[in-house]
């Protein structure tokens, strides 16, 4: 076995939450090793976030083909054909951009790289691939999440895949099924009917995104059964049957659908794979970590998808940060109340915050609904789709949650989590002076509508 090295920080994983807590902890002046079994970038930047997104980007140029012959945009041949091998290249060139990008800043920091599977071992060390040996002040455990399966009848077969492979299929399924309807799975719906595939979405509970507020979950069924992709809820997999290049799906309808390929994506667990001789306290298979991050050992962290608070990047950067901190001797809480979703379909989610149906259970509730139908910027973009929804508080007119479908809600929802982290109320918010035409105007006015004030919507008949 090879010297022992001693750093401040050891970061075990470098996805969002180890790569931000290795260049955090060397800002605070801190000598730190980051251990990455894969690639830099971790689950975001190499199989999921950003390419989910390259691909979401080019459903949506396709889409706006189609949308431009009705502005008067008359595109001499408007059928299209995919070369995926150049939309898989594409794809990988932006990620390689990004996870070059994320090397080089923690090169700039000093942060020392050890490529190869690192095990946390007691003591605070850490042993990669077997041979070397390092040692750490603190351990920022940063392990992730990796795909969960379900234990099924046929499961092992090839048709069924997982989004670590979904991206780079070169054929494009005839017939596609994919296992759940959450975020990934709508997302790759959207992305695979848009490239010509039939898509059928299984769902074991009543509505798509089921932990969405159920007025944006109904909104986008429609939107995406409008595309012509099914969506089979209240349905459980029962199993699996491959018969040469075709997968049969049982139902628990007594269904039996069949399709070319199946993605399965039911979710994600922790990835435990790093965790030694070290008794870290767990909570349902994910590792159990208090609002600094600190995990039942003293001086080992645990910020990410590993602890399974919140399964996001962004939330991932955030926690990642308080690891550090509070490793290089803050004493500082990661708030992740204000935590936005995002759903990249066409159109997009944006939410943050308590659904209308738990906002209920809590508050006597206003709701302000403004609809992209009368939004100027939204109309001249032919994007009129969607509606911003705001729940706020009547007694105190606090903003409790903001939920929007629609063409930049993914952008837009960043106001309203500011707004909401700074316990701005409906009234203020209403008031602010939003740029014009832009969709963040809907924000606004549906603030103003939660007041009864809003001044774009007719007057309302009182009761
Ligand atoms: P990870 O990104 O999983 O990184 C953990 C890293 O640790 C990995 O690189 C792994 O190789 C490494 N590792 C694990 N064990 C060891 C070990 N023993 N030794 C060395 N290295 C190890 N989130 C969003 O916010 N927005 C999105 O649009 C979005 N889209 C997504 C799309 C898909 C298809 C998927 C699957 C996820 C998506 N997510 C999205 C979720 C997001 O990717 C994760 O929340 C985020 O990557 C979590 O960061 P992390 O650092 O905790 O874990």
């Amino acid at each position: 076995m090879a010297e022992e090295k001693n750093y401040d920080v050891i970061v075990l994983g470098g996805g969002p939450a180890g790569y931000v807590a290795a260049i955090k902890a060397s800002q605070l002046g801190g000598k730190a090793a980051l251990i990455e079994k894969s690639k830099v970038g971790g689950t975001c930047l190499n199989r999921g976030c950003i390419p989910t997104k390259t691909y979401i980007k080019n459903a949506e140029t396709i889409e706006q083909m189609k949308k431009a012959k009705e502005r008067g945009i008359i595109i001499k041949d408007p059928s299209f054909t995919l070369d995926m091998k150049k939309v898989i290249d594409y794809k990988n060139n932006v990620v390689k951009t990004l996870t070059n990008g994320v090397e080089g800043l923690l090169r700039s920091y000093g942060v020392e790289i050890y490529p190869g599977e690192g095990i946390l071992l007691e003591g605070k060390k850490v042993q990669i691939d077997g041979s070397k040996m390092i040692q750490g002040n603190a351990i920022i455990y940063a392990g992730g999440s990796k795909v969960s399966k379900l234990p099924i009848e046929g499961i092992n077969s090839s048709l069924i895949l997982t989004s670590d492979e979904i991206l780079d299929l070169e054929e494009i399924p005839k017939q596609f099924i994919i296992i759940g309807g959450g975020v990934v799975g709508v997302e790759m719906a959207e992305i695979f009917n848009v490239y010509g595939s039939q898509v059928t979405i299984i769902e074991l509970c009543d509505c798509i995104l089921p932990m969405m507020d159920k007025e944006i979950s109904m909104g986008l069924t429609s939107k995406l059964k409008a595309k012509g992709i099914s969506i089979l809820t209240n349905t459980k997999l029962e199993k699996f049957e491959e018969d040469t290049d075709i997968l049969r799906c049982y139902l628990s309808s007594g269904e039996v659908v069949a399709c070319n390929k199946a993605l399965l994506s039911i979710g994600r667990v922790s990835d435990l794979s790093g965790l030694g001789n070290v008794k870290l306290k767990m909570s349902s298979g994910k590792v159990k970590v208090d609002e600094y991050m600190r995990t039942s050992i003293e001086g080992i962290y645990a910020p990410g998808d590993i602890n399974g608070k919140v399964m996001l990047a962004h939330a991932a950067f955030k926690m990642g940060e308080t690891a550090a901190q509070n490793a290089m001797g803050s004493n500082v809480k990661a708030d992740l109340r204000f935590v936005p979703s995002c759903v990249y379909t066409l159109p997009e989610i944006g939410s943050v915050g308590l659904t209308e149906e738990e906002a209920r259970e809590e508050y006597d509730i206003c709701i302000g609904k403004f609809n992209f139908a009368g939004n100027g910027r939204a109309l001249a973009s032919q994007e009129a789709e969607g509606f911003v929804k705001v729940i706020g508080d009547k007694k105190y007119g606090e903003i409790l949650g903001v939920h929007i479908l629609g063409s930049a809600a993914t952008e837009m929802i960043n106001e309203a989590a500011v707004l909401m982290a700074s316990e701005i109320t409906l009234e203020e918010a209403a008031e602010y002076i939003h740029g014009h035409p832009t969709y963040a105007e809907a924000f606004m006015e549906a603030c103003a509508d939660a007041l009864g004030q809003c001044i774009h919507l007719p007057k309302k008949n009182s009761k």
